[in-house]
């Protein structure tokens, strides 16, 4: 007879266990029954895998001396949160725009005085490699904090091929160190930089013929992303790098319809985009084109708060018309300096009118879906990667109504205990 394997952790006493039934697809219009809720549950880990989840005592696995324990109190244990869309590599802030837009500054105006994405590529460039490997660290520090155990993150503010690189090389670097889960994305095309303006098919052309080879070649990149917006990119030209990228067998992504139709939202569907995101102002028609090629849409309500803005994005027609939802920080020094998926889920719930239930599936399985992840991550089932959440409520319900409050007590990411509370640290980590 095979010996009983011992767990390297065990979570006892959940209240209620979110398990998402286990899943690695997106879910379209979940409810109550999608997050596949064990009352009394227990989960066990080993390896950085999950080894059970189901009810108390339900398991085959035993407890060693070595095994860590968390008492969950009874209670609320739920996969960790995939942040599918950051832009966490930058050095500098840009606290003063802030304060400009809330003043009624339009955007031209604060470009007069030097800021807009431009000054963060300049800071970024003049940045060491070190200096971007310690803020980047912090910022995924800062996201792991509220809950996220999963980041997609993006370059774009290096804008030409060897400061690309440059970023995707201290993301890669990174992620081998952390227990954080990191999908890096190649966004070459965010904006025009300054020195090609006056001959923007030459940057165009740059990013398709020379970035997207060499980091594809390289292993630098999981996802292409473009920027289109009037500031950014045109449809055309989109649909120029995301061929390059379709043409290197790499998935694609879409910065879509952020501050007008732009139809993007029918290229994502049209370049078989994994996902498009933000879809401020996406018609019915580019929604129904999404439905038909299985795009995630991927929405940002931070970035709205952040701009001051009243219109989110229309998360309920998107679902009734079939589109998987997923939400994200779109964490960036400009348009959200916002690193909590807590918050971003209540006002998901505030004012995109989603339920809880479409929340908490849009942090999770949707989320793991829309970076490409949903076999790895996003549900709780034997084998998935052990990246968890002991949250400090009774109940999910309390995720949107307790908005503002950090009740992420415990985070296990990849296997690994990353936050803990100190008497926990104290028991097995011998930290004062
Ligand atoms: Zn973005």
């Amino acid at each position: 007879m095979a010996q009983p394997v011992i767990a390297d952790l065990v979570i006892r006493n959940i209240g209620e266990l979110l398990t998402m039934k286990g899943v690695d697809d997106p879910v379209v219009a979940p409810t109550v029954g999608d997050l596949g809720i064990i009352k009394r549950g227990e989960v066990a880990v080993k390896d950085r895998k999950i080894l059970y989840v189901g009810t108390k005592d339900g398991g085959s696995y035993v407890v060693g001396p070595q095994t860590m324990i968390i008492d969950a109190e009874n209670k609320v244990v739920c996969p960790g949160f995939v942040d599918s869309h950051t832009h966490a590599i930058f050095a500098g802030t840009r606290e003063d725009e802030f304060l400009m837009r809330q003043q009624g500054k339009s955007y031209a105006e604060i470009q007069a005085v030097g800021g807009g994405i431009v000054k963060t590529v300049r800071a970024t460039r003049m940045a060491s490699e070190e200096k971007l490997r310690d803020s980047l660290k912090r910022n995924i520090f800062k996201l792991s904090r509220y809950g996220s155990t999963t980041a997609e993150i993006k370059s774009g503010y290096g804008l030409n091929t060897e400061e690309e690189i440059k970023l995707l090389r201290v993301i890669k670097e990174v992620a081998l160190e952390t227990d954080i889960l990191i999908v890096p994305t190649l966004l070459g095309a965010h904006v025009v930089p300054p020195e090609y303006v006056a001959r923007r098919h030459k940057y165009v052309e740059l990013v398709a013929r020379d970035m997207i080879p060499m980091v594809h070649e390289n292993h630098l990149a999981i996802f292409v992303d473009v920027y289109v917006d009037e500031g950014a990119f045109t449809i055309e030209e989109a649909r120029g790098i995301l061929t390059a990228a379709r043409d290197h067998d790499m998935p694609r992504k879409l910065h879509a319809d952020e501050m007008a139709d732009d139809h993007c939202a029918e290229l994502a569907a049209e370049m078989g985009c994994v996902s498009a995101d933000h879809l401020i102002w996406t018609s019915e028609k580019g929604m129904k084109a999404m439905a038909k090629e299985g795009v995630v849409a991927t929405l940002m309500p931070g970035a709205v708060l952040s701009l001051g803005r009243t219109k989110f994005a229309d998360a309920r027609a998107f679902i009734e018309h079939g589109v998987p939802v997923a939400l994200a920080t779109d964490y960036n020094p400009g348009t959200c300096m916002c690193p909590n998926m807590l918050l971003i889920m209540a006002l998901g719930c505030l004012h995109m009118k989603m339920t809880a239930e479409e929340v908490i599936v849009a942090a999770t399985i949707n989320g793991a879906a829309a970076v490409g992840r949903g076999t790895q991550t996003g549900s709780l089932r034997e084998g998935k990667d052990a990246d968890l959440l002991v949250l400090d409520i009774d109940t999910y319900k309390e995720i949107p109504y307790r908005f503002g409050e950090n009740f992420v007590r415990y985070v296990v990411a990849g296997g690994g205990v990353i936050k803990a509370p100190k008497v926990f640290k104290k028991k097995y980590f011998q930290e004062s």
